[in-house]
Protein backbone atom coordinates (compact mmCIF):
# COMPACT_ATOMS: atom_id res chain seq x y z
CA UNK A 1 0.00 0.00 0.00
CA UNK A 2 1.36 3.63 -0.85
CA UNK A 3 -0.77 5.25 1.52
CA UNK A 4 -2.29 5.33 4.84
CA UNK A 5 -3.87 1.42 4.95
CA UNK A 6 -6.32 2.25 8.11
CA UNK A 7 -10.04 2.04 7.23
CA UNK A 8 -12.10 5.43 6.84
CA UNK A 9 -14.33 7.50 9.13
CA UNK A 10 -17.14 5.32 7.17
CA UNK A 11 -19.19 2.70 6.77
CA UNK A 12 -17.85 0.94 3.56
CA UNK A 13 -21.29 -0.90 3.19
CA UNK A 14 -22.60 2.48 2.53
CA UNK A 15 -22.70 3.40 -1.50
CA UNK A 16 -23.15 6.62 -0.53
CA UNK A 17 -20.77 8.01 1.57
CA UNK A 18 -18.42 5.27 -0.55
CA UNK A 19 -19.23 7.25 -3.64
CA UNK A 20 -18.69 10.70 -1.81
CA UNK A 21 -15.33 9.83 -0.55
CA UNK A 22 -14.29 8.38 -4.04
CA UNK A 23 -15.49 11.38 -4.98
CA UNK A 24 -13.47 13.71 -3.02
CA UNK A 25 -10.15 11.94 -4.46
CA UNK A 26 -9.19 13.88 -7.20
CA UNK A 27 -8.39 11.43 -9.32
CA UNK A 28 -8.20 12.61 -12.77
CA UNK A 29 -6.44 10.72 -15.35
CA UNK A 30 -3.71 9.19 -14.77
CA UNK A 31 -3.60 11.07 -11.40
CA UNK A 32 -4.50 8.15 -8.98
CA UNK A 33 -5.67 11.06 -6.29
CA UNK A 34 -6.02 8.59 -3.34
CA UNK A 35 -8.67 7.06 -4.38
CA UNK A 36 -7.00 3.40 -4.77
CA UNK A 37 -5.35 3.84 -1.63
CA UNK A 38 -9.03 4.40 0.01
CA UNK A 39 -10.34 1.37 -1.88
CA UNK A 40 -7.49 -0.68 -0.86
CA UNK A 41 -7.83 0.14 2.75
CA UNK A 42 -11.11 -0.44 2.72
CA UNK A 43 -11.37 -3.79 1.26
CA UNK A 44 -8.38 -4.90 3.43
CA UNK A 45 -9.86 -3.64 6.45
CA UNK A 46 -12.87 -6.21 5.42
CA UNK A 47 -10.76 -9.14 4.51
CA UNK A 48 -9.74 -8.73 1.32
CA UNK A 49 -6.09 -9.25 -0.05
CA UNK A 50 -4.95 -5.87 -1.85
CA UNK A 51 -2.38 -5.49 -4.18
CA UNK A 52 -1.98 -2.21 -6.04
CA UNK A 53 0.16 -3.23 -9.47
CA UNK A 54 1.92 -0.21 -11.13
CA UNK A 55 2.43 -0.28 -14.75
CA UNK A 56 4.53 2.17 -17.10
CA UNK A 57 5.20 2.36 -20.85
CA UNK A 58 7.64 4.46 -22.38
CA UNK A 59 6.49 8.13 -22.88
CA UNK A 60 3.51 7.95 -20.84
CA UNK A 61 2.69 8.42 -16.97
CA UNK A 62 3.05 5.18 -14.44
CA UNK A 63 -0.62 4.24 -13.65
CA UNK A 64 -1.85 2.62 -10.79
CA UNK A 65 -4.02 -0.24 -10.44
CA UNK A 66 -5.86 -2.39 -7.90
CA UNK A 67 -6.64 -5.69 -7.33
CA UNK A 68 -8.21 -7.04 -4.39
CA UNK A 69 -9.56 -10.85 -3.72
CA UNK A 70 -11.45 -12.17 -1.22
CA UNK A 71 -11.81 -16.57 -1.04
CA UNK A 72 -9.48 -18.97 -1.82
CA UNK A 73 -11.75 -21.14 -3.76
CA UNK A 74 -13.41 -21.20 -7.28
CA UNK A 75 -15.62 -20.03 -8.60
CA UNK A 76 -14.09 -16.47 -9.48
CA UNK A 77 -16.61 -13.31 -9.52
CA UNK A 78 -14.46 -10.36 -10.51
CA UNK A 79 -16.13 -6.58 -10.48
CA UNK A 80 -14.32 -4.45 -13.02
CA UNK A 81 -14.16 -0.77 -13.10
CA UNK A 82 -11.88 2.45 -13.24
CA UNK A 83 -11.33 4.99 -10.48
CA UNK A 84 -10.04 7.45 -13.03
CA UNK A 85 -12.16 10.18 -14.51
CA UNK A 86 -12.27 12.66 -17.24
CA UNK A 87 -11.45 16.57 -16.48
CA UNK A 88 -14.36 18.40 -14.79
CA UNK A 89 -13.89 21.39 -17.59
CA UNK A 90 -15.28 24.88 -17.35
CA UNK A 91 -15.00 25.01 -13.38
CA UNK A 92 -17.45 28.10 -13.37
CA UNK A 93 -20.36 26.26 -15.09
CA UNK A 94 -20.27 23.48 -12.20
CA UNK A 95 -23.41 24.56 -9.86
CA UNK A 96 -21.77 22.21 -7.82
CA UNK A 97 -17.64 22.01 -6.88
CA UNK A 98 -16.94 18.88 -8.65
CA UNK A 99 -15.12 17.07 -6.30
CA UNK A 100 -17.06 18.23 -3.20
CA UNK A 101 -19.66 15.28 -3.76
CA UNK A 102 -22.77 17.45 -2.60
CA UNK A 103 -26.29 15.99 -1.76
CA UNK A 104 -29.17 18.39 -3.15
CA UNK A 105 -32.36 16.77 -3.08
CA UNK A 106 -31.33 13.26 -3.11
CA UNK A 107 -29.13 13.64 -6.12
CA UNK A 108 -25.29 13.61 -5.51
CA UNK A 109 -23.06 15.60 -7.66
CA UNK A 110 -19.37 15.39 -8.79
CA UNK A 111 -17.17 13.85 -11.70
CA UNK A 112 -17.26 10.38 -11.24
CA UNK A 113 -20.57 10.43 -10.17
CA UNK A 114 -21.78 8.08 -13.09
CA UNK A 115 -18.99 6.83 -14.79
CA UNK A 116 -18.17 5.44 -12.37
CA UNK A 117 -17.31 5.75 -9.05
CA UNK A 118 -21.15 5.69 -8.08
CA UNK A 119 -20.89 2.17 -9.96
CA UNK A 120 -18.11 1.14 -8.30
CA UNK A 121 -18.64 2.11 -4.94
CA UNK A 122 -22.45 0.24 -4.99
CA UNK A 123 -20.83 -2.66 -5.96
CA UNK A 124 -17.83 -2.79 -3.23
CA UNK A 125 -20.51 -1.76 -1.04
CA UNK A 126 -22.70 -4.71 -1.85
CA UNK A 127 -19.74 -6.95 -1.98
CA UNK A 128 -18.62 -6.22 1.58
CA UNK A 129 -22.34 -6.70 3.05
CA UNK A 130 -22.42 -9.83 1.32
CA UNK A 131 -18.82 -10.91 2.53
CA UNK A 132 -19.97 -9.78 6.17
CA UNK A 133 -23.44 -11.52 5.63
CA UNK A 134 -21.93 -14.68 4.61
CA UNK A 135 -18.00 -15.34 5.87
CA UNK A 136 -18.03 -18.92 5.65
CA UNK A 137 -19.49 -18.35 1.72
CA UNK A 138 -17.61 -20.64 -1.11
CA UNK A 139 -15.60 -18.86 -4.07
CA UNK A 140 -14.36 -15.52 -4.39
CA UNK A 141 -14.98 -12.03 -5.10
CA UNK A 142 -12.51 -9.91 -6.73
CA UNK A 143 -11.90 -6.40 -7.96
CA UNK A 144 -10.22 -5.40 -10.86
CA UNK A 145 -9.65 -1.89 -10.51
CA UNK A 146 -7.48 0.44 -12.76
CA UNK A 147 -6.62 4.31 -13.07
CA UNK A 148 -6.78 4.34 -16.76
CA UNK A 149 -9.87 3.96 -18.68
CA UNK A 150 -10.26 6.87 -19.49
CA UNK A 151 -6.76 7.70 -21.01
CA UNK A 152 -5.03 5.55 -23.00
CA UNK A 153 -6.23 2.71 -21.75
CA UNK A 154 -2.04 1.52 -21.80
CA UNK A 155 -1.39 0.55 -18.34
CA UNK A 156 -4.95 -0.40 -17.28
CA UNK A 157 -6.78 -3.27 -17.70
CA UNK A 158 -5.13 -4.80 -20.07
CA UNK A 159 -1.57 -5.30 -18.10
CA UNK A 160 -3.89 -5.68 -14.90
CA UNK A 161 -5.51 -8.61 -16.92
CA UNK A 162 -2.01 -10.02 -17.95
CA UNK A 163 -0.75 -9.69 -14.27
CA UNK A 164 -3.33 -11.64 -12.36
CA UNK A 165 -2.83 -14.38 -14.77
CA UNK A 166 0.54 -14.27 -14.45
CA UNK A 167 0.15 -15.06 -11.27
CA UNK A 168 -2.36 -17.68 -11.50
CA UNK A 169 -5.78 -15.96 -11.51
CA UNK A 170 -8.32 -17.28 -13.05
CA UNK A 171 -11.99 -16.01 -13.54
CA UNK A 172 -15.11 -17.05 -14.09
CA UNK A 173 -17.17 -14.52 -15.00
CA UNK A 174 -17.04 -10.46 -14.60
CA UNK A 175 -19.78 -7.75 -13.93
CA UNK A 176 -18.10 -4.12 -15.21
CA UNK A 177 -19.85 -1.18 -13.94
CA UNK A 178 -19.74 0.77 -16.58
CA UNK A 179 -22.85 3.50 -16.45
CA UNK A 180 -25.05 1.43 -19.28
CA UNK A 181 -28.73 2.59 -18.03
CA UNK A 182 -29.82 5.53 -19.91
CA UNK A 183 -32.85 6.97 -18.20
CA UNK A 184 -33.84 3.98 -15.72
CA UNK A 185 -32.45 1.53 -13.68
CA UNK A 186 -34.63 -1.32 -15.36
CA UNK A 187 -33.30 -0.44 -19.15
CA UNK A 188 -30.25 -2.05 -20.15
CA UNK A 189 -27.27 -4.63 -19.83
CA UNK A 190 -24.72 -4.52 -22.37
CA UNK A 191 -23.95 -8.33 -23.07
CA UNK A 192 -21.04 -6.97 -26.23
CA UNK A 193 -19.81 -3.51 -27.60
CA UNK A 194 -19.42 -2.90 -31.58
CA UNK A 195 -15.60 -2.60 -32.65
CA UNK A 196 -14.07 0.94 -33.71
CA UNK A 197 -11.84 1.36 -36.64
CA UNK A 198 -10.45 4.71 -37.92
CA UNK A 199 -9.33 5.83 -41.49
CA UNK A 200 -7.55 8.44 -42.60
CA UNK A 201 -7.27 9.54 -46.63
CA UNK A 202 -5.71 11.66 -48.70
CA UNK A 203 -6.44 12.25 -51.86
CA UNK A 204 -3.46 14.05 -54.23
CA UNK A 205 -4.50 16.90 -56.70
CA UNK A 206 -2.26 19.56 -58.51
CA UNK A 207 -2.03 23.02 -57.33
CA UNK A 208 -3.09 25.76 -59.68
CA UNK A 209 -4.86 28.70 -60.69
CA UNK A 210 -8.68 28.45 -60.62
CA UNK A 211 -8.72 30.48 -64.14
CA UNK A 212 -6.55 28.21 -65.57
CA UNK A 213 -7.67 24.94 -64.44
CA UNK A 214 -6.17 22.73 -67.30
CA UNK A 215 -2.80 23.04 -65.78
CA UNK A 216 -4.32 22.34 -62.43
CA UNK A 217 -6.40 19.12 -60.85
CA UNK A 218 -8.53 19.98 -57.96
CA UNK A 219 -8.51 17.00 -55.01
CA UNK A 220 -11.99 18.30 -53.86
CA UNK A 221 -13.68 16.45 -56.86
CA UNK A 222 -11.86 13.30 -56.16
CA UNK A 223 -12.45 13.29 -52.69
CA UNK A 224 -16.29 13.83 -52.91
CA UNK A 225 -16.14 10.82 -55.64
CA UNK A 226 -14.39 8.72 -52.83
CA UNK A 227 -16.61 9.58 -49.71
CA UNK A 228 -19.59 9.24 -52.04
CA UNK A 229 -18.17 5.78 -52.87
CA UNK A 230 -17.81 4.83 -49.39
CA UNK A 231 -21.56 6.02 -48.39
CA UNK A 232 -23.26 4.39 -51.34
CA UNK A 233 -24.65 1.05 -49.60
CA UNK A 234 -24.73 0.20 -45.97
CA UNK A 235 -21.70 -2.20 -44.89
CA UNK A 236 -24.59 -4.23 -43.43
CA UNK A 237 -27.72 -4.96 -42.09
CA UNK A 238 -27.01 -5.68 -38.64
CA UNK A 239 -26.65 -9.13 -36.72
CA UNK A 240 -29.22 -10.32 -33.75
CA UNK A 241 -27.60 -8.39 -31.20
CA UNK A 242 -26.52 -5.67 -33.19
CA UNK A 243 -27.37 -2.67 -35.51
CA UNK A 244 -25.93 -2.53 -38.89
CA UNK A 245 -21.96 -1.15 -38.73
CA UNK A 246 -21.96 2.63 -39.37
CA UNK A 247 -19.33 4.82 -41.30
CA UNK A 248 -19.15 8.46 -40.32
CA UNK A 249 -17.05 10.86 -41.54
CA UNK A 250 -15.40 13.00 -39.01
CA UNK A 251 -13.55 15.76 -40.46
CA UNK A 252 -12.78 16.60 -44.06
CA UNK A 253 -10.38 19.51 -44.43
CA UNK A 254 -8.22 21.45 -47.18
CA UNK A 255 -7.59 24.28 -45.34
CA UNK A 256 -7.35 26.60 -48.45
CA UNK A 257 -7.51 30.25 -47.30
CA UNK A 258 -7.25 31.44 -51.06
CA UNK A 259 -10.42 31.71 -53.12
CA UNK A 260 -8.72 31.77 -56.32
CA UNK A 261 -6.17 28.44 -55.59
CA UNK A 262 -7.25 25.32 -56.51
CA UNK A 263 -5.52 23.61 -53.41
CA UNK A 264 -3.01 20.45 -53.69
CA UNK A 265 -4.60 18.18 -51.73
CA UNK A 266 -7.42 17.35 -49.77
CA UNK A 267 -7.74 15.26 -46.30
CA UNK A 268 -10.52 13.32 -44.21
CA UNK A 269 -10.90 11.52 -41.49
CA UNK A 270 -13.76 8.60 -40.83
CA UNK A 271 -14.61 6.28 -38.39
CA UNK A 272 -16.77 3.15 -38.21
CA UNK A 273 -18.30 1.29 -35.01
CA UNK A 274 -18.53 -2.37 -36.76
CA UNK A 275 -20.50 -5.39 -35.44
CA UNK A 276 -19.80 -8.56 -35.11
CA UNK A 277 -19.66 -9.59 -39.16
CA UNK A 278 -16.25 -8.05 -39.63
CA UNK A 279 -12.50 -8.14 -37.45
CA UNK A 280 -10.75 -4.66 -38.13
CA UNK A 281 -9.14 -6.17 -41.35
CA UNK A 282 -11.78 -7.48 -43.25
CA UNK A 283 -13.33 -4.30 -42.98
CA UNK A 284 -10.62 -2.57 -44.20
CA UNK A 285 -10.57 -4.36 -47.02
CA UNK A 286 -14.03 -3.66 -47.82
CA UNK A 287 -13.11 -0.27 -47.47
CA UNK A 288 -10.08 -0.06 -49.94
CA UNK A 289 -12.35 -2.26 -51.97
CA UNK A 290 -14.75 0.68 -52.07
CA UNK A 291 -12.27 3.75 -52.80
CA UNK A 292 -10.82 1.74 -55.57
CA UNK A 293 -14.27 1.01 -57.18
CA UNK A 294 -14.79 5.06 -56.79
CA UNK A 295 -11.49 6.23 -57.84
CA UNK A 296 -11.32 4.38 -60.96
CA UNK A 297 -7.98 5.48 -62.84
CA UNK A 298 -8.41 8.98 -62.47
CA UNK A 299 -7.94 9.96 -58.12
CA UNK A 300 -4.81 9.82 -56.87
CA UNK A 301 -5.54 8.86 -52.90
CA UNK A 302 -3.91 7.12 -49.85
CA UNK A 303 -5.33 4.94 -47.01
CA UNK A 304 -4.19 4.25 -44.07
CA UNK A 305 -5.55 3.15 -40.95
CA UNK A 306 -5.23 3.45 -37.07
CA UNK A 307 -3.98 0.52 -35.39
CA UNK A 308 -7.07 -0.63 -33.33
CA UNK A 309 -7.66 -3.18 -30.56
CA UNK A 310 -11.73 -2.54 -30.44
CA UNK A 311 -12.77 -5.73 -32.09
CA UNK A 312 -16.78 -6.18 -31.96
CA UNK A 313 -17.45 -8.63 -29.51
CA UNK A 314 -20.73 -10.61 -27.61
CA UNK A 315 -20.76 -12.22 -24.68
CA UNK A 316 -23.75 -14.80 -25.84
CA UNK A 317 -26.87 -14.98 -23.65
CA UNK A 318 -26.67 -17.85 -21.31
CA UNK A 319 -27.10 -18.50 -17.58
CA UNK A 320 -24.59 -15.65 -16.69
CA UNK A 321 -26.71 -13.22 -18.25
CA UNK A 322 -29.84 -14.31 -17.67
CA UNK A 323 -28.53 -14.47 -13.96
CA UNK A 324 -27.68 -10.84 -14.06
CA UNK A 325 -30.89 -9.88 -15.73
CA UNK A 326 -33.26 -11.37 -13.22
CA UNK A 327 -31.20 -9.72 -10.65
CA UNK A 328 -31.78 -6.10 -12.05
CA UNK A 329 -36.02 -7.10 -12.49
CA UNK A 330 -36.17 -8.65 -9.23
CA UNK A 331 -34.90 -5.00 -7.71
CA UNK A 332 -36.81 -2.87 -10.63
CA UNK A 333 -39.40 -4.95 -11.79
CA UNK A 334 -39.09 -4.72 -15.32
CA UNK A 335 -36.61 -7.00 -17.65
CA UNK A 336 -33.55 -4.99 -19.06
CA UNK A 337 -32.95 -4.98 -22.60
CA UNK A 338 -29.36 -7.05 -24.13
CA UNK A 339 -28.04 -4.39 -25.48
CA UNK A 340 -24.57 -3.83 -27.65
CA UNK A 341 -24.68 -0.03 -28.04
CA UNK A 342 -22.76 2.97 -27.53
CA UNK A 343 -18.64 3.09 -27.85
CA UNK A 344 -15.82 1.05 -26.57
CA UNK A 345 -15.40 0.13 -23.11
CA UNK A 346 -12.97 -2.14 -20.98
CA UNK A 347 -15.06 -5.09 -21.52
CA UNK A 348 -13.30 -5.54 -24.92
CA UNK A 349 -10.05 -6.38 -22.89
CA UNK A 350 -11.71 -8.66 -19.90
CA UNK A 351 -13.85 -10.66 -22.70
CA UNK A 352 -10.25 -12.54 -23.82
CA UNK A 353 -9.87 -13.92 -20.37
CA UNK A 354 -13.93 -14.98 -19.71
CA UNK A 355 -17.63 -14.03 -20.05
CA UNK A 356 -18.13 -9.88 -18.96
CA UNK A 357 -21.75 -8.32 -18.45
CA UNK A 358 -21.75 -5.19 -18.09
CA UNK A 359 -24.22 -2.86 -15.93
CA UNK A 360 -24.67 0.41 -13.95
CA UNK A 361 -25.98 3.66 -13.08
CA UNK A 362 -27.79 5.87 -15.26
CA UNK A 363 -25.38 7.06 -17.18
CA UNK A 364 -27.21 10.49 -19.03
CA UNK A 365 -24.54 13.07 -17.49
CA UNK A 366 -20.97 11.17 -18.12
CA UNK A 367 -18.67 13.33 -19.06
CA UNK A 368 -20.62 16.45 -18.63
CA UNK A 369 -21.10 19.36 -16.52
CA UNK A 370 -22.88 18.35 -13.51
CA UNK A 371 -22.28 14.90 -13.32
CA UNK A 372 -24.62 13.36 -11.07
CA UNK A 373 -25.96 10.25 -9.74
CA UNK A 374 -29.47 9.87 -8.11
CA UNK A 375 -29.17 8.14 -4.39
CA UNK A 376 -31.67 6.04 -5.19
CA UNK A 377 -30.00 4.44 -7.58
CA UNK A 378 -26.92 3.88 -5.93
CA UNK A 379 -29.18 1.97 -3.43
CA UNK A 380 -30.87 0.09 -6.21
CA UNK A 381 -27.33 -1.51 -7.82
CA UNK A 382 -25.93 -1.93 -4.34
CA UNK A 383 -28.85 -4.46 -3.90
CA UNK A 384 -29.11 -5.57 -7.36
CA UNK A 385 -25.50 -6.71 -6.91
CA UNK A 386 -26.00 -8.27 -3.84
CA UNK A 387 -28.88 -10.10 -4.65
CA UNK A 388 -26.50 -11.36 -7.81
CA UNK A 389 -23.70 -12.30 -6.06
CA UNK A 390 -26.50 -14.14 -3.36
CA UNK A 391 -27.34 -16.07 -6.54
CA UNK A 392 -23.82 -16.38 -8.02
CA UNK A 393 -22.12 -18.25 -5.05
CA UNK A 394 -25.64 -20.24 -4.43
CA UNK A 395 -24.94 -21.67 -8.00
CA UNK A 396 -22.96 -20.82 -10.20
CA UNK A 397 -23.68 -20.52 -13.63
CA UNK A 398 -21.40 -22.71 -15.75
CA UNK A 399 -21.25 -20.53 -18.67
ZN1 LIG B 1 -16.29 4.69 -17.46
Amino acid sequence: MSQNSTAPAFDAADPVALTQALIRCPSVTPAEGGALALLGAVLTAEGFTVDRPVFSAPGMPDVENLYARIGADGPVLVIAGHTDVVPPGDLAAWTRDPFAATIVDGVLYGRGACDMKGGLAAMVAAAIRYRRENPQSHGSVAFLITGDEEGPAVNGTVKLLEWAKARGERFDHCLLGEPTNPANMSDMIKIGRRGSLTGKLTVAGVQGHVGYPHLAQNPIRGMVRLLAGLDASPLDAGTEHFDPSNLEVTTLDVGNPASNVIPAQAKAVFNIRFNDLWTPETLAAEIERRLREAAGNTVRYEITFEPTNAVAFLTKPGPFVAMVADAVEAETGKRPALSTTGGTSDARFIKNYCPVVEYGVVGQTMHQIDERVALVDLATLERITHRLLSAYFAAAPTA
